[in-house]
């Protein structure tokens, strides 16, 4: 994260280098202006909470007075050559590329003020206005040859009004458009709309990013990474909801283009509120196939708790794909490579004693790449569904190798069984607390439809609490008593495991359904956080 946001910082740093040495004497007329770094583009400006016209000036003021970074607004041509700020190519039943402004201008917004034109736009946001930038749509032209045009006039509006520097980004559907502003000046930012070409082809088409619709985003999420790697800005519409946001602000957009520019930023302080709490670890699965070999390995074969299945490291059962990584339980017959081998002198006698098993599935984990002492773990899943399974996002030390289980620990995350659907475990296991001996601490919260539906399930560890969270709420609070590590081995670091078990100790309790299969947990993402 650290890599990334000095690249941010730099490619800032030289659009106002360049943005500053065009405009010398507009240095010296405006006062200081400065982008605000909060990524938050009001979409046609600041008009849903306050009831103003979309495009209107009223609109631009409002995103300027909340601070964000920039605001959006819509350009097009009339027939006499007039720039306007107006998003449909119809404005009161009149074509605005079939009629001259006058005629335009006889009907007023929605608010009383007249249809602004692209000159007092650009005035109205270099007045009063210290972070906001303009964020320039150019709207296509339907007439033939006439899109170059458009896009010379709009510069040389921009230039003659001695507003460069307030211009965040020129964006636009057409390709045309923006080839032609960058033929121009080199200098402008340009981002393309339409979210039809991966970012490689806008690398070297020379167009400066990307503002792509989230959903499609979401569809080809490894156009992110392939964006940030060529240097290209990220910007992204329409986020409206708490999730789209969430999704964009965790993938480190360099902007989010929304209607709703107050509740991103209410999701920002929320953020930050987080106790200065940082993210020093994610996989939001922003690739395809196997999982990423520099965050996870496996577990093979049987392992424990005399689960029925056979854990292995095929894309069948662990693989990333549409943004998600996918763990999933197969009914099939797999060979036991441990099948009467001399050398396993396991406590667990069956890992041997069996030939097959009749279900396959996977277990990744962190163990030997990463691990952490303390911190918020947050993982956002939806759970397979029926009887006999059991899936688990949990945590266990290096130290077992030592000292053995469970004075090792484990924090078990997330637990849940299919015979029991709507109930998800949070769970602590030492020396003195385990469920050998019953004594675990282990608490259960209901939650609505987890198989469907993604949960964050988190984990808040300290030196003093352990705390289990689905959805923002604690079910279940640990303290530490500062006795001995007995009782809290937990001042050490753990890695992450996350697998769907089917049958065993306690998800076989009830038998296995085996019609239900396949099952998949499905993960849209895992993040740790901790303090500096
Ligand atoms: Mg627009």
């Amino acid at each position: 994260m650290a890599v990334l946001s000095i690249k941010k910082n730099n490619r800032h740093l030289l659009i106002f280098i360049a943005l500053g040495l065009l405009s010398c004497k507009t240095v010296l007329q405006k006062s200081d202006f400065a982008f605000a770094k909060n990524t938050i583009i009001a979409h046609r400006g600041a008009w849903k909470a306050k009831g103003v016209p979309q495009n209107s000036i009223a609109s631009l003021q409002e995103a300027i007075r909340l601070g964000c970074t920039g605001s959006e607004f819509d350009v097009r041509m009339t027939a006499d050559s007039v720039l306007v700020i107006a998003h449909d190519a119809t404005y009161n039943n009149l074509e605005v590329e079939e009629n001259t402004y006058a005629t335009l201008a006889k009907h007023k917004l929605a608010n009383g003020e007249a249809l602004p034109t692209l000159k007092h736009y650009l005035q109205a946001g270099s007045t009063n206005n210290k972070h906001t930038g303009l964020v320039c749509e150019i709207k296509p032209s339907k007439i033939p040859g006439r899109n170059t045009f458009i896009a010379q006039k709009v510069l040389k509006m921009v230039k003659d009004e001695k507003v460069e520097r307030y211009i965040l980004a020129y964006i636009s559907f057409s390709y045309e458009i923006l080839k032609e502003l960058k033929a121009l000046d080199k200098s402008v930012v340009t981002q393309y709309l339409d979210g039809s070409k991966p970012p490689a082809l806008l690398k070297q088409d020379g167009i400066s990013g990307l503002d792509y619709l989230v959903y499609k985003l979401k569809k080809s999420p490894e156009w992110i990474n392939d964006a940030k790697e060529l240097g290209l800005t990220l910007n992204a519409w329409v986020a409206n909801s708490t999730e789209d946001i969430d999704w964009l602000l965790a993938n480190d957009f360099d902007f989010i283009t929304t209607d709703e520019p107050e509740l991103v930023f209410e999701i920002l302080k929320k953020n930050s509120d987080k106790q200065g709490y940082k993210l020093v670890w994610s996989d939001e699965f922003n690739y395809k196939g196997k999982p990423d070999d520099t965050k996870w390995g496996y577990d093979y074969g049987f392992i424990a708790n005399e689960e029925k299945q056979y854990f292995t490291d095929s894309l069948k059962n662990a693989r990333v794909e549409n943004g998600y990584l996918i763990i999933e339980a197969h009914k099939e017959k797999v060979m036991n490579k441990d099948f009467k081998n001399p050398e396993i002198k396991s406590w667990a006698k069956y890992k041997t004693q069996i030939d097959s098993a009749n279900y396959s599935s996977a277990r990744i984990k962190t163990e030997g790449i990463a691990d952490w002492k303390y911190g918020r773990i947050e993982v956002s899943a939806k759970l397979p569904k029926g009887r006999g399974m059991w899936p688990a996002i949990w945590m266990l030390s290096e130290n077992r190798k030592t000292v053995g289980w469970p004075e090792s620990g484990e924090i078990d995350i997330m637990e849940q069984v299919g015979y029991d659907n709507d109930f998800i475990h949070g769970t602590i296991h030492s020396k003195a607390f385990n469920h050998i001996k019953g004594t675990q601490k282990g608490k259960k919260i209901f939650v609505k439809d987890p198989n469907d539906t993604f949960h964050v399930y988190a984990l808040e560890w300290t030196p003093e609490k352990i705390d289990f969270i689905v959805d923002d709420v604690v079910y279940n609070h640990i303290v530490n008593n500062h006795t001995n590590t007995d009782k809290w081995p937990f001042d050490q670091k753990f890695h992450l495991i996350l697998n769907v078990s089917v049958g065993g100790m306690w998800g076989g309790q009830k038998g296995i359904d085996d019609s239900i299969f396949p099952q998949q947990m499905v993960v849209d993402y895992v993040r740790v956080f901790q303090k500096k």
